[in-house]
């Protein structure tokens, strides 16, 4: 079957390998000149099968009125804020209560889960190197009343298998040294042993010459501008340079996916929520951080990436500006500063870059069928698109070709948002 997939981020890479895979002749389009080019391209690198959790947490609205008194937010909204904004954040709202949480976090944690064996999957099918990294992940508590918290959510992490230990200030210190000069202020740590850290950018530039290979053709520095519709299929896909036909289709334009599906009738909720990440080059081994680290509290992810440190966070609700914001430079740098102050080179000049995360209120992708029945959605990754990658890749696969998929597609699809009376609640 001939089968468009449209962007080719994460997201659309990974979906076109599986589709290859199964035999199918694929056509991936995207506007920039290669893959991973806009949000999978300077993501933190955490593959974090473990750590997955949604945005939206009983927690969050409490964590928002400490950040704004204290004036120290990683949570940064504009003043005028648009009618898509407002709505973002209303159904975020609704999302924080233990049950949606619960519910949100097991979805979650079902993707992830499977991403992780369908990564290795292709670690299996062919030589790839990404820096990967797969010595676990470590969530910093700075309070004792955090470690309280989260063993709430070991309940569900072990009814996934998800390996994780508590552990003492110097046992963090054990597994990442650099955290010597903060160790009398820590509290502890959860380790998640199976989580991996990678380059995602490389991950992608890999499985795009594996497709290549495939015979899976790139259509790059093509803008797509719509879907045409005809007797309720995908007739073609209306692009600056001229019509693409193929059988079926597969969305993943992350944060713009709704520009082009809207178009044809389909609201899904996802909204572009801006990050921040840093690169910078390692100084000194023993002083930088060996994985991914992740500071709760102060919302960041550090990561080892090859020679380079990457940090990464900021939650900037402002639509689609790109523009680089310097004060989120100065927080990820004092994130850095605070955690291994002598691991990096300050001298060299450091990559700030910024990303949208396509993210939904409930923090669960989008991926499934549609009401048209040749467009298939894979989109909606949020915070987590890199982790969720593999699977998300090869679950839309097995939907287009009629394989029974490996796991339950129970509150995957859009089916949540819109048919459902009990998913419209947990929606908001
Ligand atoms: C600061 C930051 C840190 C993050 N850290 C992590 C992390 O550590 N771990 C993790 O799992 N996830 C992380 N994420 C999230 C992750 O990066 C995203 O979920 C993921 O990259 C989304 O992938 P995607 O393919 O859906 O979207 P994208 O990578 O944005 O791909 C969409 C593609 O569609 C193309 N496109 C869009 N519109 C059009 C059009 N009209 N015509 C043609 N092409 C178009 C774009 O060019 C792009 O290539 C992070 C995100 C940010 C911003």
């Amino acid at each position: 079957m001939k089968v468009v997939v449209l962007g080719a981020g994460i997201i659309g890479t990974t979906s076109a390998y599986f589709l290859a895979k199964q035999g199918h002749e694929v056509t991936v389009i995207d506007r920039q000149d290669s893959v991973s080019m806009e949000t999978s391209h300077a993501n933190a690198g955490c593959l974090s099968y473990g750590f997955t959790s949604p945005w939206a947490s009983p927690g969050l609205p409490f964590s928002v009125l400490k950040w704004v008194l204290t004036g120290r937010s990683p949570l940064i909204i504009n003043p005028n804020m648009s009618v898509e904004t407002i709505k973002f954040i209303y159904r975020i709202y609704k999302n924080c209560n233990s049950r949606s949480y619960e519910i949100n976090k097991s979805r979650m944690l079902r993707v992830a889960n499977y991403s992780q064996k369908a990564l290795l999957e292709i670690e299996t099918d062919f030589d790839l190197y990404y820096e990967q990294k797969k010595q676990g992940s470590l969530q910093l508590f700075w309070d004792s009343k955090e470690i309280e918290k989260v063993q709430k959510d070991i309940a569900i992490l072990d009814k996934f298998n998800i390996n994780s230990k508590i552990l003492s200030a110097e046992e963090c210190v054990k597994i990442e040294p650099g955290l010597q000069y903060v160790k009398n202020k820590l509290a502890g740590g959860i380790q998640f042993m199976d989580d991996f850290t990678g380059n995602c950018y490389l991950f992608s530039t890999e499985v795009y010459k594996k497709c290549v290979e495939m015979g899976v053709n790139f259509e790059f520095n093509t803008e797509i501008k719509s879907l045409q519709i005809s007797n309720d299929r995908i007739a073609s896909v209306s692009t600056d340079r001229g019509e693409i036909k193929a059988d079926c289709y597969s969305v993943s334009l992350g944060s713009y996916s709704t520009k082009i599906l809207s178009k044809i009738g389909i609201e899904i909720p996802i909204y572009p929520v801006k990050g921040y990440s840093i690169t910078l080059p390692v100084l000194s081994n023993e002083d930088a951080p060996q994985s991914t680290i992740m500071d709760e509290k102060n919302k960041i992810a550090i990561t080892r990436l090859g020679d380079r440190i990457r940090v990464a966070g900021m939650a900037h609700l402002t639509d689609f500006d790109k523009n680089l914001r310097a004060k989120s430079l100065d927080s990820l740098m004092n994130g850095l500063d605070l955690l291994f102050p002598k691991s990096y080179e300050s001298s060299k000049e450091t990559n700030f870059w910024t990303g949208f995360r396509p993210s939904t209120p409930d923090g669960t992708p989008i991926i499934g069928p549609t009401h048209f029945n040749n467009l298939f959605l894979n989109t909606g990754h949020g915070t987590l698109g890199w982790t969720m990658s593999a699977g998300s890749g090869k679950l839309l696969a097995n939907l287009v070709s009629g394989i029974d998929p490996e796991i339950s597609t129970e509150g995957i699809d859009m089916s949540r948002y819109r048919f459902s009376n009990k998913m419209i609640k947990n929606y908001g």
